[in-house]
């Protein structure tokens, strides 16, 4: 069987994903071929990405696409893009209606052998905590990590989650969008050029 394959028909989270308070099934939400020139490494799918089964298919994704000044036709040309979060399913959400994290046992599985088929991307975007730790190793926090991008940059950016809670985080971080976005987005234009 096809890799894709193989990770499109993985249950192991099952039993896990039955206890949660959203009780859903796995759906693994995969989209990478190999030779993209950009990699996004996400967390997990939210919630809507489960229903869709296409990446990025909710407010999160139109945030992104803004951050890389790109629009949906480049962002889902896989021949370009590949997104492959640190888990392949929506890992559901706690009995406080919080989205639980990606459980480790799916990087475990599967992340080796993605990134092998993959090749090496020429741009990465690690998104949020678990990403930048597979990424970059690092034990600092977000913030930290994001506002030291230089010391990643061009082959690396850290980037936040884009999702609306860190609305606030942006207005904090003023020199996010001021600084790093257009940096981001002149790199994203030149390795897709
Ligand atoms: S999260 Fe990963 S390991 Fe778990 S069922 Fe989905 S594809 Fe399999």
């Amino acid at each position: 069987m096809e890799l894709l394959e193989e990770i499109r028909s993985c249950r192991i989270c099952a039993d896990r994903f039955a206890t949660t308070a959203t009780a859903h099934t796995p759906r693994p939400v995969v989209w990478f071929k190999s030779g993209a020139r950009i990699l996004i490494v996400g967390q997990a799918p939210g919630a809507r990405v489960h229903e869709s089964g296409k990446p990025f298919t909710d407010p999160s994704g139109d945030r992104l696409r803004d951050w890389m000044g790109v629009d949906e036709r480049i962002f889902y040309d896989q021949s370009r893009v590949a997104i492959v979060p640190m888990a392949f399913c929506f890992p559901g959400y706690n009995a406080k209606g919080s989205d639980l994290p990606p459980p480790p046992i799916c990087a475990k599985t599967w992340r080796t052998r993605v990134l092998t088929q993959l090749g090496e991307a020429p741009l990465v975007l690690a998104i949020g905590g678990y990403a930048q730790k597979w990424h970059i190793g690092t034990k600092i926090g977000v913030t930290e990590t994001v506002r030291a991008w230089r010391d990643h940059a061009p082959a690396l950016f850290p980037l936040p989650h884009p999702s609306w809670r860190n609305t606030a985080w942006l207005k904090k971080n003023p020199w996010f969008e001021a600084e790093l976005l257009p940096e981001l987005r002149r790199r994203i234009q030149e390795t897709l050029a």
